[in-house]
């Protein structure tokens, strides 16, 4: 039996009705932008497996940290003790986040850096006597699939089965261009007529949306309306963080600052599951009390996992190098010219670039749903060319590690033109 078929005897994976799901594919190696499957097929990763690895797999710098950590400590309990490598990623964070992010809160995936920061915005109302309890987000927005973080979250077929059951949420229009009065004006009236605790939101671009981007500006003023209204803002950067727009963060683009940021995916460059909510000074001090009842009671047994911060200490290492900053520049003009090649195609809607995400809306008959028939071709065909890449209903992305090399992007963008005279 190959791996693929021993998988389904005991396997649930993400995001898959197994009844019509095709058999998953074995990945025994990678390396670079590369992966290899049981049967010595290559692809290539260019989604960055979901957006986590920036570097490459199995980076050997990664690699050679998490070992050193391994056989030093490899994990001791947060709660009481404390550790070098934490210390040494928080005030790596601090060099690198905007200036009034003063507290860093570790836990374990980007829907629990989202949890943490939803709990946070909660409480900070309730210790101070306020009540403010609903949350502000916006339509089509991805923040996770933990309970807070999906009542967050605006993609109906991932939520509807908790309907009714969830923290109180209500959504207001991304800022897209030509949009932006309607979404000033829905969070005034949302602020008007609900005691809001928090608006979150994903900066400049709505990942599983499909990479939905809209302007700095628009969002500096979303920001600006919850600052004169106290109204804590949530900058979701899990998927934006650590250079994928451009800038180490999207709010890197924004005039103003958050309250928090949530940060997962890429901080450990893909290796070891890990997340961090900063918090401003204000935001800390309204836990700080003698009443431990003001305290935050959350906590994940793995916190500040010390392996998982020795691997997010070299991948913010590997970041800042002026390599790996000429290799997202190198992406962003490649995208740029590859862009401007296809936009004017008869079958494509409309093309968009931010840093070394690049996205294509491809014409399609019908409406086109998440996981509809277009998709499906789509996503075969790419795998069938050995390319990793999973179309978001007629919505094509590429987030590619940043040390791909132009060839392997050349033949991405290759078989996306291909693709698109296929559908
Ligand atoms: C992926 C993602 C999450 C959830 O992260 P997980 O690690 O999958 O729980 C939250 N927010 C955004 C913006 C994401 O892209």
């Amino acid at each position: 039996m190959t791996l693929s078929e021993k998988d389904s005897q005991y396997l649930w994976h993400p995001y898959t009705q197994h009844k019509t799901a095709q058999t998953p594919i074995a990945i025994t190696r990678g390396e670079g932008a590369l992966l290899w499957d049981e049967n010595n097929k290559e692809y290539i990763d260019a989604i960055a497996s979901w957006w986590v690895n920036p570097f490459g797999h199995s980076n050997k710098i990664i690699a050679d940290a998490i070992y050193k950590q391994l056989t030093t400590l490899e994990h001791v309990l947060f709660g009481g003790f404390t550790h070098e490598p934490a210390i040494k990623v928080a005030e790596k964070l601090m060099e690198i986040l905007p200036a009034n992010q003063q507290k860093i809160f570790f836990s374990d995936n980007g829907s629990t850096a989202v949890e943490v920061a939803i709990k946070v915005a909660l409480q900070y109302f309730f210790n101070k006597n306020e009540k403010r309890t609903t949350i502000i987000a916006f339509e089509n927005a991805f923040h996770g699939d933990t309970f807070a973080a999906m009542a967050a979250s605006g993609i109906s077929f991932y939520t509807q089965a908790f309907q009714g059951m969830f923290i109180d949420v209500v959504r207001i229009p991304v800022p897209v261009k030509g949009q932006e009065e309607f979404s000033f004006k829905a969070l005034k009236t949302v602020i008007e007529s609900h005691n809001c605790a928090g608006f979150i939101f994903e900066p400049l671009v709505q990942g599983a949306a499909g990479m939905v981007m809209y302007e700095p500006e628009a969002l500096a003023t979303l920001i600006g309306i919850c600052k004169e209204n106290k109204v804590l803002t949530i900058a979701d950067e899990v998927m934006t963080g650590f250079g994928k727009t451009g800038k180490t963060f999207a709010m890197d683009y924004v005039a103003e600052e958050p309250d928090m940021m949530c940060l997962s995916k890429a901080l450990t460059g893909g290796t070891i599951p890990m997340a961090i909510t900063t918090f401003t000074q204000d935001v800390f001090d309204a836990f700080y009390d003698d009443d431990i009842n003001k305290a935050l009671f959350h906590g994940h047994t793995f916190t500040a996992n010390p392996t998982g911060c020795s691997a997010a200490l070299a991948s913010i290492d590997l970041l800042r190098t002026a390599e790996m900053q000429n290799n997202i520049q190198r992406i962003n003009v490649s995208h740029l010219i590859f862009q401007k090649k296809i936009e004017n195609h008869p079958k494509v809607i409309t093309a968009r670039t931010l840093g070394v995400i690049f996205a294509v809306e491809i014409k399609s008959d019908a409406e086109e749903s998440y996981y509809g028939s277009m998709r499906t071709k789509l996503y075969n065909f790419f795998i069938e060319k050995g390319v990793v890449l999973r179309p978001v209903g007629n919505i094509v992305y590429i987030l590619p590690p940043y040390i791909m090399t132009d060839e392997q992007l050349q033949k991405v963008y290759d078989t996306i033109e291909e693709a698109i005279e296929m559908v």
